[in-house]
């Protein structure tokens, strides 16, 4: 592996691999470097992607893995564990430098930060190990999966009634499950009745498993309620903590008044707080979708080669003045 970049990716999901392809037929030199843990690594499927509807995301992974090595992207496994910033004379402005795991140190013009997110899981024993299967989260990649079945919505935030309507939507067989009565208010529960969804006030224990599938819910009460699904918000934070070195800004991620975890701060294509690092998919936007995460990858891979467009016109022209050849 050569030890300096145009640019290096952080990550190798939709995002950081749709940024080197872009990057990749552009010319630059590009290293990927991805520790194969993709957000939605439990899910059988990846949907709502037009062309590849329900791919299973590993296999996503590999395709796309094997469309930026035709154009000379380098992807590695591996995971970068240090990065840092140098400020420099020259048209660059700045030079990066991150720490593999294996100990290799790459250099960079710029940084695509692309490490995704994790989700912080509602903390009830059980709910982990169906996380992604027989416990969902967004009614937009698994609802088809559930729907007419008998749903369970366990409601952590205010937010639990509107989350309720919408698997409500895939389902006449939905029940509430609110251990905090006030997360509810008399509108919501009037809501939801009116819509037909059942509301127990009651403290989910344990979500129950057979042989691996999900089978319902013990109560605090020790009642044990029979479901195919439960539905389950997760607080959603920034995969980051490799970039200590760089200081770049995290802001909350805010549904209404709650927070739902953190984000980096970036502009309309994807530049942080620190010149010359840019971020794209989960990273950035928890809420962003395969196709959406892959589609921000693009539109920041762009942006990352008109601003080397820019970098190396600037040295062409302080070459040009020193009476220097240029290429
Ligand atoms: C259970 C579940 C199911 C989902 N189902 C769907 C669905 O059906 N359809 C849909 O559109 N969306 C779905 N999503 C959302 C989907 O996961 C995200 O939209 C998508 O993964 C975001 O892509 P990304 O490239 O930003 O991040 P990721 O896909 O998470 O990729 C980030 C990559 O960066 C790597 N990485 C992290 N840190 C480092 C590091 N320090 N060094 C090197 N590599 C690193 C990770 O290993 C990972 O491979 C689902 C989410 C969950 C939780």
């Amino acid at each position: 592996m050569q030890n300096h970049f145009d640019v290096v990716v952080i990550g190798g999901g939709p995002a950081g691999l749709s940024a080197a392809l872009v990057l990749g037929r552009s010319r630059r030199s590009v290293l990927v470097v991805d520790s194969g843990e993709p957000r939605n690594a439990p899910a059988a499927g990846a949907h709502n992607y037009l062309g590849r509807e329900g791919v299973a995301p590993r296999e996503l992974h590999r395709i796309g893995r094997q469309e930026v090595a035709a154009y000379g992207v380098e992807v590695t496994d591996g995971r970068i564990v240090a990065a840092s910033a140098t400020p420099t004379d020259g048209p660059d402005a700045v030079a990066f430098s991150v720490t593999l795991d294996s100990g290799a140190l790459v250099t960079a013009r710029r940084l695509v930060v692309a490490s995704g997110a994790v989700d912080v899981l509602p903390d009830v024993p059980g709910l982990a190990e169906q996380w992604g299967r027989g416990v969902v989260h967004c009614p937009f990649c698994h609802g088809w999966e559930v729907r007419d079945q008998r749903i369970g919505v366990l409601v952590t935030t205010p937010n639990g009634a509107h989350h309720a309507l919408m698997f409500r939507a895939l389902s006449d067989r939905v029940t509430v499950f609110v251990g905090e009565p006030e997360l509810l208010d008399a509108t919501a529960r009037a809501g939801l009745t009116a819509r037909g969804v059942t509301v127990r006030d009651e403290r989910v224990a344990h979500v129950e498993s057979d042989e691996g599938r999900l089978t319902g819910v013990r109560l605090g009460s020790g009642e044990v309620v029979a479901l195919d699904a439960l539905a389950a918000a997760s607080a959603v934070e920034p995969r980051v903590e490799h970039l200590d070195g760089l200081g770049l800004e995290v802001s909350d991620f805010l549904v209404g008044d709650v927070r739902f975890g953190g984000m980096l701060a970036v502009d309309g294509v994807g530049q942080t707080s620190v010149r010359g690092v840019y971020a794209a998919g989960n990273v950035t936007t928890p809420t962003a979708t395969v196709i959406a995460s892959a589609a921000a990858g693009t539109q920041t891979g762009a942006a990352v080669h008109g601003d080397l467009v820019q970098a190396d016109l600037a040295a062409a022209l302080a070459a040009v003045s020193a009476g220097q050849p240029t290429r």
